[in-house]
């Protein structure tokens, strides 16, 4: 059953959130996460996700999920892999700087996965083998890792993190792109219902097409520098750009302008770049072999939650939005410690709990109001219910939103219908 490990006692929680920011931390998204507890540093780029934080990650990959079993099946593939995969495409020497690589005890070279090009290509010389098992599309959430040099940004970049891989193989490029069209629906969806707007930008392509897509997310903090036209929304990487201002090139209208982006996703035509070496081939209707035409389509989760994190706050804590949010309500119980008060805040949650609403329960005593307002603050969650000896003693609780500054009097039987609006 979902619902029983949906809603939860503060009290009972594995949280305690932090008294100040870390000090050794830069990235905002990581002060914030840390100090409400969502998340625990065991190194640079490699963090514990708290019982908070693991409930935002779940809800983003369920997104995710959602969005992408559309357009292919889901499977897993291993994070450890021999060196002969890698060394198929030349590319155990090619990432050595950002692949984890050692020697088991055997002696054997083996290594941590960056990505996963080479292993899903070796897998599917299995499926494929002629036009009629074209296309096809395969996905995985799965732990990569990535010795990504000095790593300072928190969640937006981790040495291990998740990643939402897909790949998609083809016979001809008009399959492809007609598919790589579906992706990118799917992936502006993907961005919208977490509260993001991702503007779609090209950026270096590789040998097989002139771009590749990134998904930017426009925030302070993006390591990225992206020209961007508001007026028709055409975004190029400046990296690759080889105008730097002015008139935007596609519509002649507009100004380029210069942002900061976050690449929360990447899709990418491969190509034969990888099926080729490995082998990977299909007889087409006469007979005749040749290499499967690929695309690769990453989005990073953490990252994610991490841009969330980046636009949606205030100087008090972080503000989620709902469809990720670790909880639809965080319900207080406030003021003296007193057995009618305590009985009537365990109705208020045991009945929004029965209509299905996630409520995390500050039941904690001996915290002063203060305190659990500014955990609240801090923590995030959309709607605020307090419930007081003054609400109390007239049968009603508190309720505002995050961000709002007033509050309502309501009856409990109205909350549900009102958080759930
Ligand atoms: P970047 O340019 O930011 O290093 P990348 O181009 O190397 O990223 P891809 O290989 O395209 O990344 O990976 C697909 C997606 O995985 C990225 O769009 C991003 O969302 C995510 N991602 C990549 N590297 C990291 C990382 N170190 N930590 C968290 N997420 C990452
Ligand atoms: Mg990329």
């Amino acid at each position: 059953m979902v619902k029983e490990r949906s809603s939860m006692r503060q009290s009972t929680l594995f949280l305690k959130t932090q008294r100040e920011f870390p000090k050794d931390e830069a990235a905002v998204n990581a002060k914030l996460l840390i100090r409400g507890n969502f998340i625990h540093k065991l190194m640079a780029g490699v963090y514990t996700m708290l019982p908070l934080g693991f409930r935002v990650r779940e809800k983003v990959i369920a997104i995710i999920r959602d969005e992408m079993d559309m357009l292919g099946a889901e499977m897993l593939m291993p994070a450890l892999h021999p060196r002969a995969t890698w060394d198929a495409t030349g590319r155990w020497e090619g990432m050595q700087k950002v692949m984890y690589q050692f020697k088991d005890h055997g002696g054997r070279d083996v290594g941590l996965g960056p990505t996963h090009e080479e292993v899903i290509a070796e897998v599917a010389k299995q499926i494929i083998s002629s036009y009629q098992d074209l296309p096809k599309a395969i996905y995985q959430i799965q732990t990569k890792f990535r010795d990504e040099e000095r790593p300072k940004s928190g969640l937006l970049r981790g040495r291990e993190f998740t990643m939402k891989d897909l790949y998609s193989f083809h016979a001809d490029t008009a399959s492809l792109e007609q598919y790589y069209e579906r992706v990118k629906d799917a992936y502006h969806a993907v961005f919208k219902r977490m509260g993001l707007m991702a503007h779609l930008t090209e950026a270096s392509g590789g040998d097989f097409s002139k771009y590749s897509h990134e998904f930017m997310v426009e925030a302070d903090a993006g390591e990225d520098k992206v020209l961007l036209c508001r007026l028709c929304g055409f975004a190029r990487n400046a990296e690759i750009a080889e105008e730097k201002k002015g008139k935007c090139t596609k519509c002649g209208e507009g100004m380029l302008e210069n942002i900061n982006g976050i690449e929360v996703g990447n899709i990418f035509k491969l190509g034969t770049r990888f099926s080729e070496p490995v082998g990977l081939v299909f007889k087409d209707k006469d007979g005749e072999t040749h290499p499967v035409i690929m695309a690769s389509y990453g989005i990073g989760v953490e990252r994610l939650i991490g841009t969330i994190a980046e636009t949606h706050h205030d100087d008090k804590g972080l503000m989620w939005p709902e469809a990720v949010a670790p909880f639809m309500v965080h319900l207080l119980r406030v003021g003296a410690e007193d057995d009618g008060l305590t009985k009537f805040a365990d109705k208020v949650y045991d009945d929004l709990v029965k209509k299905g609403i996630e409520v995390l329960y500050d039941d904690r005593p001996g915290v002063s109001a203060g305190e659990k307002f500014a955990d609240a603050d801090l923590i995030g969650i959309p709607w605020r219910v307090v419930v007081s000896e003054r609400t109390h003693a007239s049968e009603k609780v508190e309720v505002k939103r995050r961000g709002e500054n007033d509050a309502k009097l309501v009856t409990p039987s109205a909350l549900a219908a009102l958080v759930n609006a």
